[in-house]
């Protein structure tokens, strides 16, 4: 099968080559020319586990391609594919100028039959526009169809995702389109859900929104655990093991954040108020998220009383482990308060420090998690990262001021770590 696929991103580029992969003929295209020339010089803009590795084995293969022209990827491919960003407004509504943009311009080149997918997320009702909007401004009057085909990958884990998904959503009325889509979808043994348009684009929306409730609601659990005595990952394990609950996204911290969740939930808020109906339940979803955040920032304040002149010991900064993405980064939200109260932070993550240091060029950033322990107040661990858990924390302790760890994920033994002589201040344990 012929795909294009356009905006070449975290969703895009990962998509691109794991269709390339399995035996499909790709172009990745993007509007970004430095990307572009970037992906032609063999190099990958962007970290995630073994994209690298599967783009370079493509291309030489012949079967990625990558290029800024819009018009080539619609002339040689069957279907093509929108992935491009989705960010949210101010008031939580989504900015559908980059969706519109790219639909006038595939109107503008479009010939012959194609196939035109939406793998951005979007709200409801998104294809009806983007049909109307290829019909308006196609001036060779050429058949297509739209498809709506939510794209559910992990940050971190996406080839894995991208290669077995749970399920397969293909929104479509056309039996045309229903029949190309299965195609594409076929060398996946993935089950295929085909739906309207409309249920496929809610339920996108749905989905993130229920996987960000799931963790509000441990987070809020999590309180009551701190109030009570209890033992939230105790309370999170003894729930998950009943099937109907699963373990999942059961894993009380600092929040949810990253490029997804904040401006999804937000932007489903701000849809049904638009269809009606008043999702109060995930306003409260959203508020408890900020409050979980706040509650740990007062903790900090609590222990170390004043900030200013204090220096932080940042342990990660991208928005969950295995990514170098610090886009809505709730470690990043972290250190801009540290940073505005005035203490010093400095810095570790190993991946993300190059885009988090394009956003907060203040922060020190130090060439190892060791280093971070150096003259500090505190540490503040901030994202997952596995390697976190098997640091020296001895050598770490014997290099701070005072051996204080605001674990912010639960992430590591709080008995160990209080008989290592750390004071340690977890989430709800
Ligand atoms: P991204 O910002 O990483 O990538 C988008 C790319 O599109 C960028 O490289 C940008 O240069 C390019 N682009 C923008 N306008 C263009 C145009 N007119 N022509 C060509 N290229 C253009 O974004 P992303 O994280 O890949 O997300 C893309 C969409 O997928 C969003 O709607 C997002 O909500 C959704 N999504 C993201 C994830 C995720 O984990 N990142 C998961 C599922 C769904």
């Amino acid at each position: 099968m012929k795909i294009s696929i356009i905006g070449s991103g975290y969703v895009g580029l990962t998509t691109g080559a794991c269709f390339a992969d399995i035996g499909h003929e790709v172009i990745c295209i993007d509007n970004d020319s430095n990307k572009i020339k970037s992906l032609l010089a063999g190099n990958i803009p962007i970290y995630e586990p073994g994209l690298e590795e599967l783009v370079k084995k493509n291309v030489k293969k012949g079967t990625l391609h990558f290029t800024e022209s819009i018009e080539e990827g619609v002339e040689k491919s069957l279907v093509i594919f929108i992935a491009v960003p989705t960010p949210p407004l101010e008031d939580g509504s989504v900015d559908m100028t980059y969706i519109e943009k790219v639909a006038r311009q595939i109107a503008a080149v479009l010939k012959d039959y194609r196939v035109i997918v939406d793998k951005s997320t979007v709200p409801v009702k998104t294809g009806e526009k983007v049909y109307q909007t290829i019909k308006r401004y196609n001036s060779h009057k050429s058949e297509f169809d739209v498809v709506s085909n939510p794209e559910f990958l992990r940050e971190g884990v996406a080839i894995h995702d991208l290669l077995h998904p749970d399920r397969v959503v293909i929104g479509a009325t056309s039996e045309r389109a229903i029949k190309i889509m299965k195609e594409v979808y076929a060398p996946f043994k993935a089950p295929i859900l085909i739906t309207d348009l409309n249920s496929a684009e809610l339920i996108k929306h749905a989905s993130n929104s229920f996987l960000a409730l799931k963790i509000s609601y441990i987070n809020a659990l999590s309180r009551i655990c701190e109030a009570a005595g209890a033992n939230v990952q105790m309370v999170a394990e003894g729930m998950g093991l009943d099937h109907r609950i699963g373990k999942h996204f059961l894993k009380a911290g600092i929040g949810w954040g990253g490029s997804c969740f904040p401006k999804d939930v937000a932007a489903f808020i701000k849809i049904s108020q638009e269809l009606g109906y008043d999702f109060k339940l995930l306003k409260e979803v959203s508020q408890i998220n900020n409050d979980q955040k706040e509650i740990f920032l007062r903790k900090i304040r609590n222990v170390l009383w004043v900030l200013k002149d204090k220096r932080i010991g940042l342990l990660g900064l991208a928005f969950k482990n295995n990514t170098d993405d610090v886009r809505s980064s709730v470690a990043m939200d972290l250190a801009r308060v540290f940073l505005k109260e005035g203490a010093i932070v400095q810095a570790f993550d190993p991946k993300a420090m190059g885009k988090a240091k394009e956003l907060l060029p203040s922060i020190h950033y130090c060439s190892s998690a060791l280093e971070v322990a150096e003259e500090a107040d505190c540490i503040v661990l901030a994202t997952e990262w596995e390697e976190f858990i098997n640091l020296d924390w001895k050598s770490m302790k014997s290099k701070m001021i005072s051996p204080i760890i605001f674990d912010g994920r639960n992430l590591l033994d709080k008995k160990k770590m209080i008989e290592m002589g750390y004071h340690y201040v977890g989430v709800g344990n």
